[in-house]
């Protein structure tokens, strides 16, 4: 199969006797686009990956490649290459020969499959180590021989499914910034499943954010990070305060609610009115410490914790209430702080299902 123009995906689901492990996921890739798909575990991830690349039949939707419908076709028929998270070489073949197996199983001119898996170990940087066996080599190592087995045969389209999770921490930002640099370098198309949001808003250039089988945002990592669709992808995004209230007043998007033994200012998400529940969201780095004698939303400060450059606080506010902040200055437990919120910064959202509340 030669490469496309679009892929889509349309109304694409997966059931497992009557459970909807995937439903209804359109989506459009562009060639040449990484595109991230993350959320919690259990949440159809692997499910839609693996819908991809034909290793599961769907059960509801179509995929397209530009005007041809692939759905259909068996995994070998898609030319798609696909990296996992146990690498899955083989364990009695060089590193050389791992690489080189795909090309010759197409029975491609000796010429070429040695060209080409040279450029592909050239590529990995792992020219010094083509000779070795997969047991000899370090996880990392072993990440980029499976990469370029993938890669080697030019697919249509890359899958990758959680490729870094069994690498130690600093190896994944490592092999982050690998990955990119062979998804740009090849002009691959590269669909990446990760549950880790840092890894997906540093390597994609959209994420699809899932939850329960259904897709809640497509957006650039940008988008998704700024403006979270839905006050569970702001919990997956890092926006540790969620607070379920009730807004007190609502004037075009801005909504006050109550915080403290004050009220602040937010960004309303969605439709709303007053006394509607609502859930108020805001990050720990939009939340900041001053002296206690200014007017406004006071606490007491709970935890410290060092976080580098920063510290990271909770804070207890008089009606109960613990906030995650963040500081330069140096605090103490037990002591009163001033606390201010960036303007702009507090997403206020409609709090949908009263029984699915933070
Ligand atoms: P993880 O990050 O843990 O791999 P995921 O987001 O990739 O999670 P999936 O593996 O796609 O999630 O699973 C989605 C849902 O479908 C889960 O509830 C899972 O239990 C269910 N599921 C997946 N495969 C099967 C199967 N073969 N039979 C029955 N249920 C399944």
């Amino acid at each position: 199969m030669t490469g496309f123009d679009q892929l889509r995906l349309e109304g694409v689901g997966r059931r497992f006797g009557t459970a909807d492990a995937l439903a209804d996921l359109d989506l459009t890739i562009e060639r040449g686009e990484f595109i991230a798909l993350l959320g919690p575990s259990g949440c159809g991830k692997s499910t839609a990956l693996n819908c991809l690349a034909g290793l599961l039949p769907l059960t509801a939707g179509s995929i397209w490649q530009d005007d041809q419908r692939i759905d259909t076709l068996p995994p070998e028929k898609r030319g798609f290459g696909m990296v996992f998270q146990n690498y899955a070489l083989f364990p009695h073949l060089t590193v050389r020969d791992n690489i080189a197996f795909g090309l010759r199983m197409r029975r491609l001119p000796k010429d070429e499959v040695r060209r080409r898996t040279e450029a592909a170990i050239e590529m990995v940087r792992l020219a010094e180590h083509a000779s070795k066996l997969p047991g000899q080599l370090s996880g990392g190592q072993q990440q980029r021989v499976a990469i370029a087995r993938a890669t080697v045969l030019e697919p249509s389209l890359v899958l990758m499914d959680e490729p870094l999770s069994n690498l130690d921490a600093k190896l994944r930002l490592e092999m982050r910034t690998e990955i990119r640099r062979l998804h740009q370098s090849l002009g691959l198309t590269t669909v990446y499943v990760t549950h880790d949001q840092e890894e997906a808003l540093s390597m994609a250039d959209r994420l699809v954010v899932m939850r329960l089988g259904r897709v809640q945002q497509i957006g650039t990592p940008e988008e998704v990070h700024t403006k979270p669709a839905t006050w569970h992808v702001a919990d997956f995004m890092g926006y540790r305060n969620l607070l379920p209230v009730s807004a007190t007043r609502v004037e075009g998007d801005a909504v006050t609610v109550p915080l403290g033994e004050t009220t602040v200012n937010g960004v309303a998400q969605g439709e709303m009115n007053a006394g509607d529940e609502v859930v108020a969201a805001v990050r720990p780095e939009d939340v900041r410490l001053g002296s206690a004698d200014v007017a406004g939303l006071k606490g007491r400060i709970e935890v410290v914790e060092y976080q580098g450059r920063e510290l990271a606080v909770e804070v207890a506010l008089p009606d109960g209430v613990r906030l995650h902040a963040r500081t330069d200055r140096k605090v103490e437990p037990g002591e009163q702080v001033a606390i201010t919120i960036t303007p702009g910064r507090l997403l206020v959202y409609p709090s949908g299902d009263p029984a699915d509340r933070p």
